[in-house]
């Protein structure tokens, strides 16, 4: 017997929500003609017909143009616009409703790690993007709550230092870069920082490396959020395992796609597809994120009954690969550096591909390494990429941030 709380009746929940999204976009010009086309009846709308519908990226939005996907009058809605830092930039409308369901997919993660909504905050991101949207942010406006206090992630780690130390926030959050640096500082410096409830680390992919540097550096726990302008959070850490990501999938339904296009078995690492449950003005089905995970099978033994999945493990336009077809992931590079405690000396690395089969590595390093550390780090690297790329390594003072402020760590040839 299934109880009233079981996976079923989260499944029948799931599957409530997604007709209603469907029958919704039914209405619209772009998603009517995609449904009429894959002759799917949105009454009768199963989790697993999401297959049969076209993906959905920025491309395709821009050719159709906003109102194609449209369910009410664009009077009253918000714009949420994104960067264009891989591609196309993105603009969507939404209601302020939507937009207040966005602050709650946050709120469940504060919670998890013990902070509070109205906990003040610090937020080390870009600080041209426009503020959302929502009663908590009037709220903070009209001065009755704690301001997100926003910080360049450009800005100079002991600048950023002083700030954070000045506004002792309970709530840290930043995008992993930045984050990183900052801790690192901290660390070489001995600096002190009362220790936030906990540091959220977002955008682009989260390594252990940044993890472990922000747990040591403010003694709090550090948290991957994998959060995007279009869906709102999409994945945490659990808190009992820092190692996987809870999804929201109450909220989304996230599809991770093999190279054809079926899903990927549990473990493989595919594109991440998403489908939200909650956006009714403008839905977005079947949207690629560009990202790329695994699904996890099974639960988690904290006892939520959210889907698990690994953390990002990069971005599909910035993957690498082996003559094979295999691909070359951050984490992968990252275990390369870590497995001969490279991180001791390098702060930073990027590793771009170059026409016939050549990778090279940039490398900011804190000090000038040993030559049984640049030796260590050759074999390292070599033993695991040296069949396939001829491997270079260079040293440079700064390795430049992609214009939206994120460290990009993987930088193929162009297509
Ligand atoms: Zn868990």
């Amino acid at each position: 017997m299934e109880l009233e709380s079981g996976p079923l009746h989260a499944a029948g929940r799931q599957r409530r929500r997604l007709r209603r999204i469907i029958a919704r976009a039914a209405g619209t010009q772009y998603y009517g003609a995609q449904l009429r086309q894959a002759g799917v009846d949105p009454r009768r709308f199963e989790p697993h017909d999401l297959g049969r519908l076209p993906m959905l990226d920025r491309g395709i939005m821009a050719n159709h143009g906003l109102d194609a996907f449209l369910t009410v009058d664009r009077a009253g809605l918000v714009s949420v616009a994104t960067s264009g830092s891989t591609g196309t930039p993105g603009r969507f409308l939404r209601s302020w409703v939507e937009e207040a369901a966005y602050s709650a997919l946050w709120m469940r993660v504060y919670a998890a790690y013990g902070c509070r909504p109205w906990d003040a905050q610090v937020n080390i991101a870009i600080t041209d993007k426009p503020d959302r949207k929502g009663p908590l942010k009037l709220l903070r406006r009209a001065g009755l709550l704690p301001r997100i206090e926003k910080l360049g992630s450009d800005t100079p780690a002991a600048e950023l230092l002083a700030r954070v130390q000045a506004l002792d926030p309970p709530i840290l959050t930043g995008y992993a870069g930045a984050i990183e640096a900052l801790a690192d500082h901290v660390l070489a410096t001995g600096a002190q920082v009362r220790p936030p409830r906990a540091v959220f680390c977002t955008a682009m992919e989260v390594t252990d490396r940044c993890l472990e540097l922000a747990e040591r550096a403010f003694r709090a726990p550090a948290v991957d959020v994998y959060v995007t302008n279009e869906f709102g959070v999409i994945a945490w850490s659990c808190p009992m395992r820092r190692d996987v990501l809870h999804l929201n999938d109450d909220a989304l339904i996230v599809e991770v796609l093999g190279a054809d296009g079926t899903p990927a078995p549990a473990g493989t690492v595919g594109e991440l597809v998403v489908t939200s449950l909650g956006l009714t003005s403008m839905p977005l089905i079947r949207y690629r994120m560009g990202d790329m995970a695994a699904r996890l099978a099974g639960t988690c033994e904290c006892g939520r009954r959210l889907g698990l999945m690994t953390r990002v493990q990069g971005r599909t336009a910035h993957v690498i690969r082996r003559p094979n077809g295999a691909p070359i992931t951050t984490p992968l590079i990252t275990s390369l550096f870590g497995r001969i405690d490279a991180h001791e000396w390098v702060r930073r690395y990027q590793v771009r591909e170059e026409p016939g089969q050549r990778l090279r590595f940039l490398l900011n390093a804190r000090r000038p390494p040993s030559e049984s550390q640049r030796n260590a780090l050759t074999q390292s690297v070599e033993s695991a990429l040296g069949r396939d790329f001829r491997i270079a390594f260079e040293y440079l003072d700064e390795i430049p941030m992609t214009p939206s402020g994120k460290l990009q760590y993987l930088v193929p040839l162009k297509q």
